[in-house]
């Protein structure tokens, strides 16, 4: 892992088979819980693979999250084949670089080109987008697809994964109700309860001691100072690095909107989207950066805060009776330090469908979940733990190692703009 490579590496190696469209023979009735971006493009794959999708999620609505997602390639490559390019192009910005900057002198010590080369390289391009519109756009693509159907305010409470037991699989909602399905999909999310039914292990989520502040300022105030235009009208993923903290920054939504990730140790958050953050308490953890980052926080005015939480990779993600499987976070959380926790989510869903779309036989269900697992769980895991490295290569102290990560990042960047 050479420090000069951070986070600008797409980790492209072992990508997915596409979902093909192709439709299986045997239609199976199944059940996904959770319709976080995992769990809706699972049934989007699944029903068109040909299957009756019912997918569960707790939350009444599917709202408005104030915060943006980096979509790369090997996410948007899928996300393209699956005839989203209009919709990414309407409401995505396409980052034309990266740049790495000191925190206090804002001295840029890292640049690699993305946009077109990027695009090039990796068939697909990057992508930085409003989760809310990544969502919808998500949810639209699979109600799309004939046999899926869409529960919002069922909460599952309780999985029961045997087929020999009368009625086979099935999961009971809060309600009592009880649905019955060939294969139960958990994408539950980082906190998932049905993980503990797949692995057997009563264990919570690691906190990994850091969590995030996020924020959107509107950049009609940036284009007003000279300083914070450049920001905007050449958008870029900007990362400053500093001792233990970093903040990351990139325009969504037509350029009308420039997102805020602030990485600090966590002081006692919890994981949730929706948690207020204090502003007050933002701007005094990162009042020793750039001028230039004080005048954007100064724009700020809510933030919302999530400790970031991670697993160790898991020995399977297949429940032994073989229908009932894991998906996304609920299966390999990770940092955030690599924008990929979603990529791989979206992959898993690509693989899924495109295994499931071969399905003849119920009998072939166990098989097709363990060819899903060893697929994707080796690929998880490494980007797992990339993830976890580039805490350490990020939030280095200042000293002779951080010293030799930007002077490798500085000979990247010479070779990168020669
Ligand atoms: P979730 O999105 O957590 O969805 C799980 C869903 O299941 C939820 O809607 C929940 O309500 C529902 N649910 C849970 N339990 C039940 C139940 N019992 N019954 C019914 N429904 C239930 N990834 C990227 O690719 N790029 C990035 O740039 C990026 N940036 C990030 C920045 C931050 C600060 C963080 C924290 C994460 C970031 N990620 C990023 C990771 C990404 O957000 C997650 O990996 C992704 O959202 C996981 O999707 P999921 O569908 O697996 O889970």
């Amino acid at each position: 892992h050479a420090p000069a490579k951070l986070a600008t590496d797409v980790p492209l190696e072992n990508v997915p088979p596409l979902y093909d469209g192709r439709r299986a023979s045997l239609s199976l009735n199944i059940v996904i819980v959770g319709a976080g971006l995992g769990g809706l493009a699972a049934a989007f794959t699944l029903g068109h693979a040909g299957h009756r999708v019912t997918l569960l999620e707790s939350a009444p609505a599917l709202g408005d999250v104030g915060a943006g997602i980096q979509v790369s390639p090997n996410a948007t490559r899928l996300l393209l084949r699956w005839g989203l390019s209009r919709a990414l192009a309407s409401s995505a910005v396409e980052p034309e670089a990266i740049t790495f900057r000191r925190y206090d002198t804002g001295e840029r010590v890292g640049y690699t080109r993305w946009g077109a080369p990027m695009a090039k390289e990796h068939g697909a391009p990057y992508y930085h987008i409003h989760r809310a519109d990544y969502h919808a756009m998500l949810l639209r693509l699979a109600r799309t697809a004939p046999g899926v159907h869409v529960r919002l305010g069922a909460t599952v409470k309780g999985v029961q994964p045997d087929p020999t037991v009368k009625g086979g699989p099935s999961v009971t909602l809060t309600t009592g109700e009880v649905l019955h399905a060939d294969l139960i999909v958990a994408a539950d999310g980082v906190k998932s309860s049905l993980q503990k039914t797949v692995t057997g292990l009563d264990d919570a989520p690691t906190p990994t001691g850091d969590a995030a502040y996020r924020a959107i300022i509107p950049t009609d105030l940036m284009l007003q100072d000279p300083e914070l235009r450049p920001f905007v009208e050449t958008p870029e993923m900007t990362a400053w690095m500093a001792p233990g903290r970093h903040l990351m920054a990139y325009c969504i939504r037509g350029k009308k909107e420039y997102n805020l990730v602030l990485l600090h140790p966590d002081d006692g958050s919890v994981e949730s989207w929706t948690e207020e953050g204090s502003g007050e308490k933002m701007r005094a953890d990162f009042a020793d950066f750039e001028p230039r980052v004080q005048k954007l926080l100064s724009f700020v005015k809510s933030t919302l805060k999530w400790r970031l939480m991670d697993r160790k990779p898991l020995s399977t993600w297949v429940h032994p009776h073989g229908r009932l499987v894991l998906l996304g976070d609920a299966c390999h959380p990770m940092l955030p330090y690599r924008a990929q926790g979603a990529a791989i989510a979206v992959e898993d869903a690509a693989v899924l469908g495109s295994l499931f779309s071969r399905v003849s036989s119920l009998t072939q269900v166990p098989a097709l979940l363990h060819a899903y697992q060893d697929l994707r769980l080796p690929r998880a895991t490494v980007t797992q733990e990339s993830s976890r490295l580039n805490q350490k290569i990020f939030h280095l102290p200042d000293g002779p190692a951080q010293r030799a990560r930007d002077g490798a990042m500085r000979a990247a960047m010479a070779a990168e703009l020669d």
